[in-house]
């Protein structure tokens, strides 16, 4: 079996050497997590995030609004939290109520605010080079193979998923290695002679157990993004976990995988981003 990289051991130490150097700072750095509506998955990763923040002794904000909450009312907050100096990331929670405009609200928060790294001028950034706050499912994938010791430059790295909060950004990260990258999708030809040829393989699909073994080559490097539900309701990830395992040479589980290294780069960028304010922003 190839060796599991354990994302709650990663996500622990990060988030232990977060706490040690927050307890060295002047002041705390302060996240603001906004939640329109009342759906139970958002509850539950709402409040993921809020645990994560006082247990690295962040200030914590939750902004609870209710699932008819006006347009103006969130980008009215929105700018007040970007004003406030306590406050150095903020995060909303979506999917947010069909009412609402998600671009126009996403693109409201200060970029140097962007702990989810979702505005436009973040993901230009990222595009081109300059620094500014990554997505953190991206950037937790990055750091759970380099924490395996993987080489990433030179290598052969598919992405399956074009999503722009996964895939795209996945895809520039491991291009910024000096990996060589191939994006897959749902018109992609072929995926099994792409996928078996990748070194490293990330799959951010969002279908249970997609992934299987002869679609991945011997040794690979396999990262499931996916949080999927099988039918009898297990969590589960784009990876059919049993029949890959074999076959790679480090694999990513669900649960205990990509999920808690999500939330502890989270956790990360708001440090990044109090040091960044604290900075002048550079
Ligand atoms: P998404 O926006 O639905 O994107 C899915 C991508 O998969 C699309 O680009 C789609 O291609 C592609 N795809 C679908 N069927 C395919 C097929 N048969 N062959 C090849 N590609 C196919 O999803 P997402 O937001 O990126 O999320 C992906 C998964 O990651 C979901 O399970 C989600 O829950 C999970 N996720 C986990 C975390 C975490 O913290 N662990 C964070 C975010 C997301 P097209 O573009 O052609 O439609």
């Amino acid at each position: 079996m190839g060796n599991i990289i354990d994302g709650k051991a990663l996500a622990a130490k990060i988030k232990a050497e977060i706490k040690e150097e927050v307890s060295g700072l002047n002041s705390k750095p302060g996240l603001a997590v906004i939640q329109v509506g009342d759906d139970p998955a958002s509850k539950v990763y709402v409040g993921g995030k809020e645990k994560d923040a006082l247990e690295v002794g962040f200030h914590s904000e939750i902004h609870r609004l209710p699932a008819d909450t006006k347009q103006e009312t969130v980008i009215e907050l929105i700018n007040e939290l970007n004003e406030k100096k306590e406050i150095n990331g903020i995060l909303v929670q979506l999917p947010l109520p069909k009412h609402l405009n998600e671009e126009l609200i996403t693109n409201t928060i200060d970029p140097l605010k962007d702990v989810d790294g979702f505005t436009y001028n973040s993901a230009g950034r990222l595009f081109t080079g300059s620094k500014c706050l990554v997505a953190c499912t991206p950037s937790g994938c990055i750091e759970m193979i380099k924490s395996a010791g993987c080489e990433i430059k030179g290598k052969n790295a598919v992405v399956i998923g074009r999503s722009n909060i996964v895939g795209k950004p996945m895809a520039i990260l491991l291009l910024q290695e000096h990996a060589t990258v191939t994006i897959c999708h749902s018109r992609t030809q072929d995926l099994p002679s792409i996928t078996s040829k990748a070194d490293i393989l990330v799959a951010a699909i969002g279908k249970t157990k997609f992934v299987k073994a002869d679609m991945v080559k011997q040794g690979a490097v396999v990262i499931d993004v996916g949080m999927n539900r099988d039918e009898n309701g297990k969590l589960c990830g784009d990876v059919d976990f049993e029949n890959v395992k074999d076959k790679a040479s480090y694999i990513t589980p669900v649960p205990g995988g990509v999920g808690l290294m999500t939330r502890a780069m989270l956790m990360k960028n708001t440090l990044e981003a109090y040091k960044m304010q604290l900075s002048g922003g550079k």
